[in-house]
């Protein structure tokens, strides 16, 4: 795989994917999601211009961290609360807020550190018992108990839908997605800034950007098939 010519490729297909739905293609950030990769081939994706890197993993952010300078990373794995701490000082946005516990522990951590975290909250919206994530009819009881933690903006939401191979299923869940989005702009709390819809990955970004995400998490379409 050239690594060169599969951004190049991912840019394009984000960018027709934008001018389809009359979208401004640089308002939808790419992350490149690093997971498994090397600290070597994540600076060359770097310096092919790459700027943004998810992680799913709290050891795998650390592990790197100190070799891949000048990027911005992303928490978008299941993040167990004893782990914020080591990398509360480290990533730019966590997308997968899940508990009240966790935007507990996330909202102390960054007050001790003097950082407003922006956080995602992750949406199951395929009510997978594999997956993390709030059901769609606890957000509303999720965003108040979120109201007073002060150093968290909640930021907007993300999710991973069901695997499917029928465009119109996936479609309707980014759908979905889109409606809690625009329903969610309506919290004018002071720790609320909704900006971001975090949907999208190899396999189907062109979809969720056409049905409204900003945010695409693209790993193999970039990197090639993972290992393991
Ligand atoms: C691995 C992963 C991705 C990227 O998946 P690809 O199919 O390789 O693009 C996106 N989001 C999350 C949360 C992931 O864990």
């Amino acid at each position: 795989m050239n690594l060169s010519e599969n951004i190049e490729h991912v840019k394009e297909r984000i960018e027709r994917a934008a001018e389809k739905s009359k979208r401004n293609p640089k308002e939808i950030m790419l992350i490149a999601v690093s997971k498994t990769q090397s600290a070597e081939k994540i600076i060359k994706a770097r310096d092919l211009g790459l700027e943004v890197f998810g992680e799913n993993k709290v050891q795998e952010i650390l592990s790197k961290y100190d070799e891949v300078k000048n990027v911005r990373w992303h928490m978008i794995g299941h993040l167990q609360r004893n782990k914020v701490k080591y990398i509360i000082d480290k990533v730019e946005m966590i997308h997968s807020l899940d508990s009240i516990e966790l935007a507990q522990e996330i909202n102390k951590r960054a007050e001790k550190i003097g950082k407003i975290m922006p956080v995602l909250i992750q949406i199951n919206i395929g009510r997978e018992d594999s997956k993390s994530g709030i059901y769609e009819e606890e957000l509303e009881e999720f965003i108040e108990k979120l109201i007073d933690f002060k150093n968290i903006l909640i930021s907007g939401i993300m999710t991973i839908p069901p695997k499917s191979d029928n465009e119109l299923e996936a479609r309707m869940y980014f759908k979905k997605m889109r409606i809690i989005f625009e329903n969610l702009k309506d919290y004018k709390y002071d720790n609320f800034d909704i900006k971001y819809l975090s949907m999208g990955m190899t396999a189907d970004f062109e979809i969720a950007i056409e049905e409204g995400a900003n945010i695409v998490r693209v790993g193999t379409g970039i990197f090639g098939e993972r290992k393991y």
